[in-house]
């Protein structure tokens, strides 16, 4: 039955947890969980199987699971057959699961003398087994690619372990959970993976609370520049999310991309044209304008990452890096964007932009006020000097009159 399965990839990895047991555990020594497997055809399904014997007959049997990114706990009837063999096939067309989460099951089983039991906890991460990865490893930091040969695993690894060192320089991260870093050999391969997990296309993705990381860098010339972009720049929301914890998702969008872009080992030559252009034209984006999203229209997207860069910078600059964190716990708290700036910083968000305008993009901000209040200001002093010259007129009179 299970050979006609269209993909034999095997279970990565199923250990058992040998968690607590609870009152479960009355029928444990009778009933057994053995043979216990999982199958994923990523896209397709995931099937789990096992077998299960009891010295009594099993009136009903389930299995149980949840994945780590949602944790929402899925039960499923299963038939267990004469030799106690139990599948279950997982539709993930019906019900979509993020490629690379950890799912963690286990079998329920109730008994004809009402005795209930349930098994040991395994584990098994949902892989996009479509290629064939390969590992390099340093600690807890884990790149895998199939297109390209060992030296280009070795630059990933250089490149994510530098990036690694450039994100604490910006962040208080713990630095003991696990990074998996998924290098895809194309783009669309990348946009596939994505597809199929239900989610939509994006240059690089971080799924920072699974701490794992999917790019797509093509082996050849370009591959240094890309891995010093990309690698640290996803690994710098998966750092932020750790910092902040679930919080992360209240971030103002400008703050959260502007340290991932700053956190880039190479900098993007773009974005400084990118800027100077929009200042002198008048055209530059109010950063208030970037806390909820960016720009559908490309160019004016490009624009608010190199501004969300520039004024990140100048943030770091100005007020240091616990400065920068203080601003992203608030955020994190639960604060709006003026609000954050406020308790974190102690001075408006408007007002930073200004001062961020003024002092790194050489803007007169000020004198352009003034400038643009020139008529009104005219008008005022105007309207000032009438009763005065009416004042000095009446003088003499008063004079005499005294
Ligand atoms: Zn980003």
């Amino acid at each position: 039955m299970w050979g006609n399965m269209r993909r034999f990839a095997l279970t990565i990895l199923v250990i058992a947890l040998f968690l607590g047991l609870p009152q479960w555990a009355r029928a444990q020594s009778a009933v057994q969980v053995t043979d216990v497997g999982v199958f994923d055809d990523f896209g397709q399904q995931v099937t789990f199987q096992a077998r299960i014997q009891a010295p009594i007959p099993i009136t009903n049997a389930s299995l149980v699971f949840r994945d780590n990114f949602d944790e929402i706990v899925r039960r499923f009837p299963v038939d267990v057959g004469e030799d106690g063999i139990v599948t279950y096939r997982y539709d993930i067309t019906q019900n979509v699961l993020r490629p690379f989460v950890t799912l963690t099951f286990w079998f329920e089983v109730s008994l004809q003398n009402g005795e209930t039991f349930k098994s040991d906890n395994y584990r098994v991460q949902y892989i996009d087994d479509r290629f064939t990865w390969q590992q390099q490893a340093d600690g807890t930091l884990r790149v895998h690619w199939y297109e390209g040969d060992a030296a280009f695993g070795d630059a990933l690894l250089d490149a994510a372990r530098r990036s690694l060192n450039a994100v604490n320089g910006l962040l208080p991260a713990p630095a003991d959970a696990s990074i998996d870093i998924y290098v895809y050999g194309s783009t669309s391969d990348l946009q596939s993976a994505l597809f199929l997990g239900g989610e939509d296309w994006q240059g690089g993705h971080a799924n920072p609370k699974l701490g794992v990381v999917l790019l797509a860098i093509t082996p050849g010339p370009g591959q240094s520049i890309e891995m010093e972009t990309l690698i640290p720049h996803e690994l710098a929301h998966v750092m932020l999310y750790r910092s902040v914890g679930d919080g992360y998702n209240a971030l103002p969008v400008w703050l959260n991309e502007g340290i991932a872009s700053l956190a880039e080992l190479y900098p993007n030559p773009d974005y400084e044209q990118a800027l100077m252009t929009a200042s002198r034209n008048g055209s530059l984006l109010a950063i208030a304008d970037m806390c909820d999203a960016f720009p559908l229209d490309a160019s004016r997207a490009f624009l608010a990452y190199a501004e969300s860069q520039s004024f990140v910078r100048f943030l770091r600059d100005t007020y240091g890096t616990s400065g920068l964190f203080s601003l992203a716990s608030a955020s994190a708290d639960g604060l709006n964007c003026d609000q954050g700036s406020m308790r974190a910083l102690g001075t408006s968000l408007a007002n930073l932009d200004t001062r961020w305008r003024e002092s790194v993009l050489g803007e007169n901000v000020a004198g352009v006020f003034l400038r643009n209040m020139l008529p009104y200001l005219g008008l005022l002093v105007f309207m000032l000097l009438i009763p005065m010259i009416g004042f000095f007129q009446r003088r003499p009179a008063d004079d005499r009159a005294r």
